[in-house]
């Protein structure tokens, strides 16, 4: 379904393997000298943006905070030493322990796939909750709309592709449904369970949308 070129598929998706040893794009057409491999592989789960440079908005920070400690300790092995110099703590060790852990991440940093999938997961159910309960012409092309370009523009270019191409499904079953906000939210519901799967994460039961995105739990700990 995805139309992601193999060597950039997103690692997280389950059954698929790992790209920790793929060819980053950029070095592959750069100017290196024949001979020189000497490129470590990417860590576990960074994925490369079309330029070839690592993508944050497609990597989760745990394997971000890997990326940044390897270029940490490529710049120590680099970095001359001099018996006179007092700058004798390495930059690693102090970067390891400067590095807290994802969940102790500050809230004011760039966001991670996982933080900008939360995030936009929000605003997407949030747009199908406040949808007209039956939506006129004018309505439903504008949403139509948004949905296209979303799917172009989304900041995780893999998590893109693969929403556009779950659209598209060729049958027509996965375009949005947009005639009112009870087929909408489902709509939206399925959508994000396709995602779920995707990642290996339980399905969410779409009956219970509207309670999670606009009344509230019927338990009333929303209210
Ligand atoms: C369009 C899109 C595509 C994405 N593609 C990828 C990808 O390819 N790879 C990747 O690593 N990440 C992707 N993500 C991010 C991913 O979906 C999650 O947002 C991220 O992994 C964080 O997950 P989470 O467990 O915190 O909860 P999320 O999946 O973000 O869900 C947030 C909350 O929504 C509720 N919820 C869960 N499922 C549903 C549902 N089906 N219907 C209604 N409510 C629900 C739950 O209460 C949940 O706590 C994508 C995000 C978007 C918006």
């Amino acid at each position: 379904m995805s139309s992601v070129p193999p060597e950039q598929v997103n690692s997280q998706y389950k059954g698929m393997s790992s790209m920790f040893n793929q060819q980053n794009p950029a070095s592959a057409s750069s100017s290196k000298p024949a001979g020189d491999d000497s490129k470590p592989p990417l860590p576990k789960g960074v994925v490369l943006d079309k330029d070839g440079k690592p993508c944050r908005t497609c990597t989760s920070v745990a394997s971000w905070r890997a990326l940044t400690k390897q270029a940490d300790l490529k710049n120590e092995n680099s970095t001359p030493t001099s018996s006179t110099s007092k700058t004798t703590i390495p930059t690693a060790g102090l970067a390891a322990a400067a590095t807290p852990s994802p969940s102790e991440t500050p809230s004011d940093c760039p966001p991670d796939v996982e933080e900008l999938g939360r995030s936009t997961w929000t605003l997407l159910h949030s747009m199908a909750a406040t949808y007209p309960e039956k939506a006129d012409a004018e309505h439903q092309a504008n949403m139509s709309g948004f949905l296209k370009f979303f799917s172009k523009l989304y900041p995780c270019w893999v998590c893109a592709d693969d929403f556009r191409a779950w659209m598209a499904h060729p049958s027509g079953r996965n375009q949005p449904k947009l005639g009112s906000r009870k087929e909408f939210g489902w709509w939206m519901c399925e959508a994000h369970n396709e995602v779920n799967r995707k990642l290996g994460k339980k399905e969410f039961d779409c009956r219970l949308w509207e309670e999670r995105w606009r009344t509230g739990w019927k338990d009333g700990r929303c209210d």
